[in-house]
């Protein structure tokens, strides 16, 4: 299980992975982040530790169990945000409320969610909800 802030972090380097760079180093995260490099270091190392990532030469790159946690993690945040914005929730509310659920709620609640709104591929934003 990730805090909260792990999260944070994990998200950020799958969405730079995404973006096609593989290797993110303390520097990126903290110039993305707006964080001290020792700070972005420290969570780096502990997303090691939880098997997120693997360590090459300085450099981090995201490991299967780290894409299965992000994947699952923006699915959360995507469905129960198409949930709360069709049930009138402005979508910057709803994000917000999702982002809170996102880490705590069952995979097997979300998934009857999934179902309920009928297996919607997109988020409000437009973004692709992840297969997992
Ligand atoms: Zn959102």
């Amino acid at each position: 299980m990730l805090t909260e802030s792990e999260v944070h972090y994990l998200l950020e380097i799958y969405d730079a992975y995404t973006a096609g760079q593989e290797y993110v180093g303390p520097q990126y995260l903290a110039t993305r982040l707006k964080v001290k490099r020792p700070t972005a270091y420290q969570m780096l190392q502990s997303l090691v530790k939880k098997g997120a990532l693997h360590r090459v030469k300085g450099k981090y790159c995201i490991t299967s169990i780290g894409l299965e946690m992000a994947r699952r993690i923006l699915r959360n945040h995507r469905i129960i945000e198409t949930m709360l914005y069709r049930a009138g929730v402005d979508l910057e509310t709803a994000c917000r409320c999702a982002s809170r659920i996102q880490n705590e709620v069952d995979d097997e609640v979300v998934e009857k969610l999934w179902e309920y709104l009928g297996n919607p591929d997109k988020c409000p934003h437009g973004r692709p909800i992840p297969q997992v």
